[in-house]
């Protein structure tokens, strides 16, 4: 039953994101297309006013925007809904943690960010390591993206994972970047809600974040304070580790009480 009630849960929430996108798709994609028609019609003249050039290039300027809008979205699902992501099975966080980590250390520098992860000894959760690493890749893009300054020295981002009773793994991503207001937290996990300008954010990567981490079972959640940073947290479902599954987990889990 838990897994059907999860299904269902799940599928409303890609219905309901299925519906938003072909929206937000629309949208700008009737944009570009009676931009390219109208360009088209003023290109087939043979004099040009210099005001009309203007004209024609602020266009332009807008009918890329409405097609970068597109792309940004349709490669954003694009991560979201392979197919092949399905299968559920038992995942070794930090191994997830440190491909997201390679994934985005080009982007570190880019922002003279640094990463710095505290990684106690967590047993294996259950879900998809593909999807699970899109959601800490977004996570770490927005940490950077929430950075004031992009080379400031004291750009920081930390990962830490612990375990929490016997069942629970929790995932933080942390930054000390500028923040959320109240306003802007409550409306973080809706599909295209965003603050960046066009082209830069979509206002998917949460939502999805979101849905994933509910088909694995937990939950995410979110603290904030304005200029101080922000902490993301991810609560998963740890399975039970068979004997000598971790080679490297030679510390004995410190059992907490529940
Ligand atoms: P996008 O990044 O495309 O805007 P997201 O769904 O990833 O969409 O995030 C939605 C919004 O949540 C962002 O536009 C931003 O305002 C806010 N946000 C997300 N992560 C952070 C963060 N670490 N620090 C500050 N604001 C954040
Ligand atoms: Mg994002």
């Amino acid at each position: 039953l838990e897994t059907q009630l999860r299904l269902a849960d799940r599928m409303t929430s890609m219905g309901t994101l299925a519906a938003s996108v072909a929206h937000e798709i629309n949208n700008p994609l009737s944009y570009v297309c009676a931009n390219i028609s109208y360009l088209g019609e003023q290109l087939a003249g043979d004099t040009f006013s210099p005001e009309l050039l203007a004209e024609l290039r602020q266009v332009m300027v807008e009918t890329q925007e409405g097609a970068a809008r597109v792309r940004a979205i349709v490669q954003d699902l694009k991560s979201f809904a392979r197919g092949d992501e399905e299968h559920q099975g038992p995942v070794d966080v930090h191994r997830v943690i440190e491909s997201a980590a390679r994934l985005v250390r080009n982007e570190l520098q880019r922002y003279n960010a640094q990463l710095e992860q505290v990684l106690e000894p967590v047993p294996l959760v259950l879900g998809n390591a593909s999807r699970l690493g899109q959601v800490l890749v977004n996570l770490l893009v927005n940490a950077m993206q929430a950075f004031p300054e992009a080379r400031s020295e004291n750009n920081r981002i930390r990962v830490l994972t612990r375990r929490e009773g016997p069942r629970r793994v929790v995932v933080e991503v942390e930054d000390n970047g500028k923040g959320m207001s109240q306003e802007v937290i409550e409306r973080i996990f809706d599909p295209f809600f965003t603050t960046k300008p066009v082209g830069v954010g979509t206002g998917l990567g949460l939502s999805i974040c979101h849905t994933i981490v509910q088909s694995m079972g937990g939950q995410i959640d979110v603290r904030s304070v304005p200029g101080r940073g922000t902490t993301f947290v991810l609560a998963l479902v740890g399975i039970e580790e068979d004997k000598g599954e971790r080679k490297n987990g030679s510390t004995p889990l410190v059992e907490e009480s529940a």
